[in-house]
């Protein structure tokens, strides 16, 4: 755990999240600021600061899994949903705990913005 990390404090439970989901490996819950009807966030409990640090591709993969699993849990399967990791200054990142964002339940614009 890093101490000064957000997401790792939810993982630790120490400061509270709407938890959507949880497994050995992952943790899930409703972003704070939701872009769409549904905006959740899906976090490995190991800290990883971004994407450029990820080694373990089973756990990336379930990231994405999870994702899927709480789509269809929420209703969105079948309409569809976007899943996005945004990596460094250019994308957005703003918490350096790596997230895969899971948006739903609106139309989806692309290119994204
Ligand atoms: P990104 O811009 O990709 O780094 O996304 C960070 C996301 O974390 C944003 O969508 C924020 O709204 C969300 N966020 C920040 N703090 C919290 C929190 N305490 N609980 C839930 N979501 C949060
Ligand atoms: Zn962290």
């Amino acid at each position: 755990m890093a101490t000064d990390c957000l997401f790792c404090k939810i993982v630790a439970k120490t400061i509270p999240a709407k938890i959507v989901a949880e497994n050995s490996s992952c943790v899930a819950f409703r972003d704070i600021n939701p872009q769409a009807p549904t905006h959740i966030l899906v976090i490995p409990r190991h800290h990883t600061a971004s994407l450029n640090d990820a080694k373990d591709a089973a756990l990336i993969g379930e990231m994405h899994l999870m994702a899927a699993e709480i789509a269809k849990a929420e209703g969105l399967a079948e309409r569809g949903y976007r899943t996005v990791i945004n990596t460094n200054a250019d994308a957005g990142q703003t918490v350096f705990h790596i997230h895969l964002h899971l948006l739903g339940g609106r139309r989806m614009s692309w290119p994204p913005g």
